[in-house]
């Protein structure tokens, strides 16, 4: 879509066709399909105090996406709820934009600490795998797929839990070992598709693509880059077929990563049916034998935390 369908400021009062208003003030990101500010509620005319995200879809946008990619994620979203999950709240229509009401995630998203990070160290990353797995258990068991895991489409709250957000791609499973049922779309960020989308003949995917994709954010969020990269989006495709990553050479490379990260690591990138689920990935030894940070402080997202 055009960028400068975006380069207008949202009105600064946005009101619901029920009367609720938000006051808009500063811009939180921008995406590939949406604008998102943040904004106070309104009652009775008054500041509430009350702060959420304000995502605004252009009604510009191409009919077909924003069918697509809003129907699903408004759906499916709105019916979930959990504490590590962007909490959908409403959506609505106002002056030919449509609106989605989110909880805020003040810190932003991994991806932006991780721009600032380089790499989180190994207890950071244990806390928020640990927090994703969480997730992920959660939307696996109404046999949700998220589809879309990755750095971008994780936010982090004012004390630095992970929310998952972002359910553009999302998907429901209706008989979870029913070849028939499964997905065949394909779909996703190159550098964390799960090999089975990319087969041709294959049978389609399941909720199996988000834990190769917990893999691919594990390796990420260690070395500061994705496991499988090359500059052309085929290469990507051939290195991540034949499972072809490698570890940097831990002498030179600043982050200390450690074996068992490197074991859990090995452990997701695998065929489909070998892949530790949510529960079987946090009883790893990477989690079970190590300290795991309960609170985590904002300035995370800038700099390392003041443990070491
Ligand atoms: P798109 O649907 O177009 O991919 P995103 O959901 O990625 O849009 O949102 C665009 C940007 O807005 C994000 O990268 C992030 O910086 C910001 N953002 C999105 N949701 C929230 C939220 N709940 N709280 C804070 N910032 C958010």
């Amino acid at each position: 879509m055009s960028s400068n369908l975006h380069a207008d400021p949202p009105p600064r009062i946005v009101r619901e066709p029920n009367g609720i208003q938000y006051l808009t003030a500063d811009q939180l990101g921008k995406g590939g399909f949406a604008i998102c500010y943040r904004a106070e509620t309104c009652e009775n005319h008054q500041p509430s105090g009350k702060i959420v995200a304000l995502k605004i879809v252009k009604s510009q946008m191409e009919p077909q996406k924003l069918a697509q990619k809003f129907v699903t994620e408004l759906q499916l979203h709105s019916k979930i709820h959990h504490p590590n999950i962007v909490e959908f709240h409403r959506a609505f229509s106002f002056e030919k934009s449509t609106y989605v009401v989110l909880e805020i995630c003040d810190n932003g998203s991994l991806a932006d600490a991780l721009k600032k990070r380089k790499f989180f160290s190994m207890p950071e990353i244990r806390r928020f795998i640990i927090q994703i797995c969480g997730a992920i258990k959660y939307l696996h068991h109404r046999n949700i797929v998220h589809r879309d895991l990755k750095t971008g489409n994780l936010f982090l709250d004012s004390d630095m839990n992970i929310k998952v957000g972002d359910f553009g791609l999302a998907a429901v499973l209706v008989g979870k070992n029913e070849v028939g049922l499964r997905r065949t779309t394909m779909c996703g960020t190159p550098n964390y598709l799960a090999p089975e989308i990319l087969e041709k003949h294959g049978k389609g995917h399941n909720e199996k693509v988000d834990l190769w994709a917990i893999g691919i954010i594990a390796y990420t969020l260690a070395v500061g880059k994705a496991p499988f990269h090359a500059s052309k989006r085929e290469e990507i495709y051939k290195k991540l077929q034949q499972r072809e990553y490698v570890w940097p050479d831990l002498k030179k490379h600043q982050n200390v990563i450690s074996t068992d990260l490197q074991d859990l690591v090995g452990s997701l990138l695998v065929d489909e049916d070998n892949r530790p689920v949510p529960d079987q990935i946090v009883s790893h030894s990477f989690f079970r034998l190590h300290w795991v940070p309960e609170t985590l402080a904002s300035h995370c997202t800038n700099s390392p935390p003041n443990y070491f």
